[in-house]
């Protein structure tokens, strides 16, 4: 009884839903889980902008008020302190759950924490999308692929992921995250979609989360070297944080539930990486080889075509585009940091 139409009161069962206050174009009410975060505060601004209410869910692991604070006067914007382990009761028209972290130095940190966050964060949502009859996004991942033995790799694709590695608290809790929603859609009838979500870039990041694109562009800053893992051979497909925004908007709207390849197909090496950070921000930077992490996959490219086909959906910004569009941010922050540090 969900109606994507404006002009449609009737959701929620009609029990638990919203009364709605005057004739015409109703807003749409959207929990945003992980909404301080950096992929979150994003998708609020574009939510917000074609005039939506947004209610966002964040327990600050990893985001940060200033990514929202632009908002705070807005009365369309609530930010609510909470921790998606525990209960909540809201009534909404949409959940996009992005509450976990996403770095592999965030979300090793406390493994046992990222867990409960995909596992028991998730079924919190499904079971808030069960009672008020909300239509459900889960943000999972490129990573349930895991060291991938197809490339690129199709959603059909089951993954090779080791399961007691110290990646497998995020990889085994999105891929059961995604067992979860399904099971809720069988079973419950919750209208859900599942976005894969591959690399990702952009201002807002954190400075120092320790994923590739961020490390490189804050070093390259810094004037400090560019800190390339092992033989630096390893591929990622990188994508803009707009683009992303744009997909998961048209894979909320849209019919299908998914799973959705979102990233953008053009691979680099992080060799090759290092040479457009240089290119783009400053042809003096050098680079450093440091070991490798564990269980870091060789390759990684999504195939895009269903999302193409589906959801009429595909990136626009190249690498070489949208690396300079991070970098006045980046350069403030970086700035203030020094200042605060009295440098
Ligand atoms: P991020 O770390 O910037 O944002 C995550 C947000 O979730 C933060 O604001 C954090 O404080 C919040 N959070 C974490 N645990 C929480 C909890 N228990 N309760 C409430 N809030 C909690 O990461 P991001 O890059 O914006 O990623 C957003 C989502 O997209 C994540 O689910 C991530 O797994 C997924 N994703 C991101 C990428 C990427 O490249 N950025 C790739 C694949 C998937
Ligand atoms: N839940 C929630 N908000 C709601 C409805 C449910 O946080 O509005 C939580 C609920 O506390 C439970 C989970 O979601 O932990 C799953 O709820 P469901 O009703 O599916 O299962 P049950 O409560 O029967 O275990
Ligand atoms: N990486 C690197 N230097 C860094 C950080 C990461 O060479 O300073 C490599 C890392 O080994 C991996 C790739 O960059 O092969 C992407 O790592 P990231 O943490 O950004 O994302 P993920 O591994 O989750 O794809």
């Amino acid at each position: 009884n969900y109606s994507p139409s404006r002009m449609s009161f009737n959701y929620g069962g009609g029990k638990t839903g919203r009364v709605p206050v005057g004739i015409g174009p109703r807003r749409l009410r959207i929990v945003v889980t992980g909404g301080a975060g950096f992929v979150g505060s994003h998708l609020v601004d574009k939510l917000i902008g074609r005039g939506d209410e947004v209610i966002v869910i964040d327990n600050f692991f990893t985001g940060r008020k200033e990514n929202l604070v632009h908002l705070f006067s807005n009365p369309r914007f609530e930010l609510i302190r909470h921790d998606v382990v525990e209960p909540i009761l809201l009534e909404v028209d949409q959940i996009y759950h992005l509450a976990c972290p996403a770095s592999p130095v965030h979300y090793k940190y406390n493994p046992v924490k990222t867990i409960k966050t995909n596992v028991m964060g998730t079924l919190n949502m499904l079971g808030l999308a069960k009672r008020v009859g909300a239509r459900f996004l889960l943000t999972s991942t490129s990573e349930v692929y895991g060291d991938p033995l197809e490339h690129p790799q199709k959603e059909t694709y089951w993954g090779n992921v080791n399961p007691i590695g110290e990646r497998s608290c995020y990889d085994e809790g999105k891929r059961t995250a995604e067992t979860l929603a399904m099971d809720y859609h069988r079973g419950a009838g919750v209208e859900v979609r599942i976005a894969r979500i591959f690399n990702t870039y952009g201002p807002r990041m954190c400075l120092d989360d320790g994923r590739v694109v961020s490390n490189f562009v804050a070093q390259t800053i810094r004037k400090h070297p560019m800190t390339v893992y092992g033989d630096g051979k390893q591929t990622r497909s990188f994508q803009y944080v707009s683009d992303l925004v744009d997909g998961l908007v048209a894979l909320m709207e849209n019919d299908h539930v998914g799973p959705f390849n979102l990233g953008n197909p053009g691979e680099f090496t992080m060799l090759e990486l290092a040479e457009v950070v240089k290119e783009v921000i400053d042809p003096s930077a050098t680079i450093e080889f440091k070991p490798n992490t564990a269980d870091d996959p060789h390759k990684r490219k999504p195939d895009i075509s269903k999302a193409k086909e589906l959801l009429n959906w595909e990136p626009k910004i190249s690498l070489r585009d949208g690396l300079p569009r991070m970098v006045s941010d980046f350069r403030n922050r970086i700035l203030n940091e020094d200042e605060g540090k009295g440098l």
